[in-house]
């Protein structure tokens, strides 16, 4: 998508701290963290968000849980970490390119705020 922030990362057009990269993923630091490890973990295909999404989608969608469970692996934080998809502007969605956060390496309060 032309005018996507998140599309730009992917592309390169807009720097990021590139953590992994596969054929249909790609990870990077948050800009703004909010834990230890803060993590997005977003479709190199353009897909708006949860509530946009179809079943088409369901694959790609599963890949980033993948790609977010390995890099909680790499990074030793299985002992609790929490992946997050917020959907709409009244969950602080603030990107609209469908974004897993990946959150750990420390003590996560339940319920999120
Ligand atoms: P959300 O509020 O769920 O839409 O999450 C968007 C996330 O993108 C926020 O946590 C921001 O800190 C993060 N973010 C915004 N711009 C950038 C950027 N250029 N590089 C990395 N992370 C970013
Ligand atoms: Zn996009």
């Amino acid at each position: 998508m032309n005018d996507c922030l998140f599309c730009k990362i992917v592309s390169g057009e807009i720097p990021s701290n590139k953590i992994y990269e596969d054929e249909h993923t790609f990870a990077f630091e948050d800009i703004d963290p909010k834990a230890p490890t803060h993590v997005l973990v977003i479709p190199k295909k353009h897909l708006s968000g949860l509530k946009e999404a179809t079943a088409s989608d369901a694959e790609i969608i599963g890949r980033c849980h993948l790609t977010a469970a390995q890099i909680a692996r790499q990074r030793k934080i299985e002992d609790g970490y929490r992946t997050v998809l917020n959907v709409g502007p009244k969950s602080g969605q603030s990107v609209f390119h469908l974004h897993v956060h990946l959150l750990g390496g420390r003590d996560l309060r339940w319920p999120p705020g």
